[in-house]
């Protein structure tokens, strides 16, 4: 028998599904996937084309290189999900969208149902981005080949914050921008390599002082590396005093 209870559902609409082995077959996003905990489900736009030769795009109007995904199959493809399950959102993986931060991949994860439009060439119709995305997400201000690699980002970011999917559920939350901040640095054995030391205080035992040490570490990293975060924590600081 299927199991039923996972905890989020992916549509990832695109032309190159193979772009999706590895990121989604490997790692945590396996994992999650093994123990039921999402469904992600690849759709080929070749399939919902109408065209004999399986076309999904085509010239832009106007002069201007480059080609354009068509309306017509994205529309077959969405009505069909929609058909379905309720989605609560579908996203357009574009690099003018919002900018994919910590606090949006939490907000997301909220969601049980999410379509994700990979677009290619020079972008997709306008009128799918007007009348059939709900939300446009971008993985940074540069431009990829396609949105394969920004869809594959945006599932791993959220795959991760699914209770169960990480061995111990609390190194989620321990991770950079969890709390506005950096993460502090890690070690492992050996205690010394080549003359290179561990911080001492890692190795005292004393977990009141480690834990203090290493929120100091994160501030510290913070204030050097965004200093833009660190102004917000200076802000709520402020506010408390
Ligand atoms: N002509 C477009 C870029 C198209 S790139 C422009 O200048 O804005 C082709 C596809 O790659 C886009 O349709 C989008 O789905 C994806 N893509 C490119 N860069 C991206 C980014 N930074 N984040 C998310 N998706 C991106």
């Amino acid at each position: 028998m299927q199991r039923k209870s996972y905890v989020m559902r992916i549509d990832i609409i695109t032309i190159f599904p193979e772009m999706f082995e590895g990121p989604l077959t490997e790692s945590i996003v396996k994992r999650a996937i093994n123990k039921g905990l999402v469904d992600i489900r690849l759709h080929n736009l070749r399939d919902y084309s109408t065209d004999k030769h399986r076309r999904v795009d085509d010239y832009p109007f106007s002069a201007g290189a480059g080609m354009v995904i068509m309306i017509e199959p994205v529309d077959n493809c969405i009505t069909k999900l929609k058909s379905e399950r309720d989605y609560d959102e579908v996203i357009y993986m574009s690099p003018d969208g919002d900018l994919l931060t910590q606090p949006i991949v939490n907000q997301l994860s909220l969601n049980q149902n999410l379509i994700m439009l990979c677009g290619h060439y020079k972008g997709i119709d306008e009128r799918i981005r007007e009348h059939l995305i709900t939300k446009e997400i971008s993985i940074g201000d540069y431009v990829l080949s396609g949105g394969e690699l920004a869809a594959a980002v945006l599932t791993d970011s959220l795959v991760r914050l699914i209770p169960g999917a990480l061995s111990d559920e609390t190194s989620a939350l321990s991770d950079s921008f969890q709390d506005g901040m950096v993460s502090p640095p890690v070690y492992t054995r050996p205690r010394e390599y080549k003359g290179w030391t561990v911080p001492e205080i890692l190795l005292s035992g004393n977990d009141r002082l480690i834990n203090e040490w290493k929120y100091q570490q994160a501030l510290e990293r913070t204030k050097e590396r965004r200093p833009e975060m660190y102004a917000k924590i200076e802000g709520r600081r402020k506010k408390e005093e």
